[in-house]
């Protein structure tokens, strides 16, 4: 009789944890309703706990960057590593989605557009969109670019932005004078 009881109750809460299982994952289809932009790798977005290196090659952020950039990057980095800095990529290529988000996402931060455009370009206008631009993690690896990036084309595009390199000269050439912040 004991034995009889004791598998109904054990049947019972499978039936309890399925039940409140279910509820909890169709609340959380509701709650993230289809056609809202989650952005992925194919966006180009790198998570933020997990910068890349200049060889990573199978990351969308990477592979449709410009390819002189990409190389200048490279060549620079071999003469990095040799003072002990290893570049940390936190961004490079981004999808015309994915820079709509993160200015969305920086007009609520900062909590005016007018704001927020100070930092994050238009679709229309980053050179993250084109593939021009990465962003480096890591003060030690931007000061080392700022002092030594132009013998690769590397320069410092927006004086707000320590972190954001564009291939902006020729190799060994002067970097053009800095735009004051993203809105050019
Ligand atoms: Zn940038």
């Amino acid at each position: 009789m004991f034995a009889v009881a004791g598998v109904v109750v054990l049947l019972l809460a499978a039936v309890v944890t399925l039940a409140v299982t279910l509820t909890f994952s169709s609340f959380a289809t509701a709650v993230r309703p289809a056609g809202i932009f989650v952005p992925t790798e194919a966006d180009g977005l790198i998570a933020a706990d997990t910068p890349l290196t200049v060889d990573d090659d199978t990351h969308p952020a990477l592979q449709r960057l410009d390819p002189a950039l990409l190389e200048a990057l490279r060549s620079a980095q071999v003469a990095a590593e040799a003072d002990g800095i290893r570049f940390d990529i936190t961004s490079g290529w981004r999808s015309v989605d994915l820079q709509r988000r993160l200015l969305a996402d920086a007009v609520r931060t900062y909590g005016s557009e007018e704001l927020a455009r100070e930092y994050v370009a238009t679709p229309e206008t980053s050179s993250h969109v084109t593939g021009r631009a990465v962003d480096i993690g890591t003060l030690d690896a931007q000061l080392w670019i700022m002092e030594h990036g132009r013998e690769w084309g590397l320069c410092q595009t927006y004086a707000n932005e320590r972190w954001h390199f564009e291939r902006a000269t020729e190799p060994g050439g002067e970097c053009p004078v800095q735009k004051l912040d993203a809105r050019g």
